[in-house]
């Protein structure tokens, strides 16, 4: 069983001709809500590649909450260790994107900052293959949480992501660390990383995997979606090449559409 702990994020999209500045109304075009959070997304890709999932996070009690976890649950994630949070909301980031591209983000950090690392620690299974975990949540729950997984026996994996001076210490408490090309150069260039390449693929030690081209929407999640696919090929003991192939490959389907995940709050983006 492939244990993921880490964020449940719902993001909020804001078309806008230029964004606001201090004082200043801009009219919104539209609202987009659509589903993230690096623990999520990972999640789903992992569930997507085969894996039997187990979810460790935390939602807010409200409709984004509910509906988020029914939606892991019908993509078969057990989020049976999704705790919910009574007076934190359901994580949220507020993306204002104008008409160059150019976007400003606030994230509410909500339910995901109230996770208690031995919490998070005790939800992990005896029985766990593989635990993963990002840094969308406070560094003491990854840190916890890749201690009990070498307690249980289990294959560590630590996305540093998004990466912060807290992380290099937790290098040493994982297996496996899969970044991207600036998280590995912010760590110092780790020499048996996971490193992804964007449109160039990864390459890990020797092995390298390049994607097939795409036709590029939105790359939003695709560190995530390759995270998660990689994951799933690992847990069932998949050769580091072949893990690598089909982690390029997830990556590159999840730049095919809007979001980090092919369906949507508001509206379905992919059904
Ligand atoms: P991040 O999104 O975390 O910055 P990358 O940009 O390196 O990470 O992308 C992660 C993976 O997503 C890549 O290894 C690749 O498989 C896929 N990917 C990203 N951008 C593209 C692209 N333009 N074309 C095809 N695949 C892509």
């Amino acid at each position: 069983r492939v244990v993921v702990v880490g964020s449940i994020n719902v993001d909020a999209i804001l078309r806008v001709e230029s964004h606001p500045k201090p004082g200043e109304t801009v009219l919104a075009r539209n609202l987009d809500l659509l589903p993230g959070g690096k623990g999520a997304n990972l999640a789903l890709a992992a569930a997507a590649g085969g894996a039997e999932v187990l979810l460790v996070g935390r939602v807010g009690d409200d409709e984004h909450g509910r509906r988020y976890v029914a939606e892991l649950a019908s993509r078969g994630v057990d989020t049976s260790a999704v705790t919910v949070d009574a007076t934190h909301p359901t994580g949220q980031a507020f993306i204002t994107v104008d008409a160059a591209g150019e976007n400003s983000i606030i994230v509410v950090v909500g339910s995901n900052g109230a996770i208690d690392p031995d919490a998070a620690a005790r939800s992990i299974p005896d029985d766990a293959a593989l635990v993963v975990t990002q840094l969308e949540l406070a560094p003491e729950v990854a840190e916890a949480v890749l201690r009990r997984a070498r307690e249980v026996g289990a294959v560590t994996v630590l996305n540093p992501s998004p990466v912060s001076a807290a992380a290099s210490a937790l290098l040493e408490l994982a297996d496996v660390v899969v970044v991207n090309e600036h998280e590995w150069t912010a760590l110092g260039e780790p020499a048996d990383a996971c490193v992804t390449l964007g449109a160039a693929g990864a390459r890990w030690g020797v092995a390298d995997a390049a994607p097939d081209p795409v036709d590029v929407v939105d790359t939003t999640g695709a560190g995530d979606a390759f995270a998660g696919a990689l994951v799933a090929a690992l847990a069932r003991g998949a050769a580091r090449e072949d893990a690598l192939q089909a982690a390029v490959a997830a990556g590159a389907k999840a730049t095919t559409y809007a979001g980090a995940q092919p369906w949507g709050f508001s509206a379905p983006v992919v059904e």
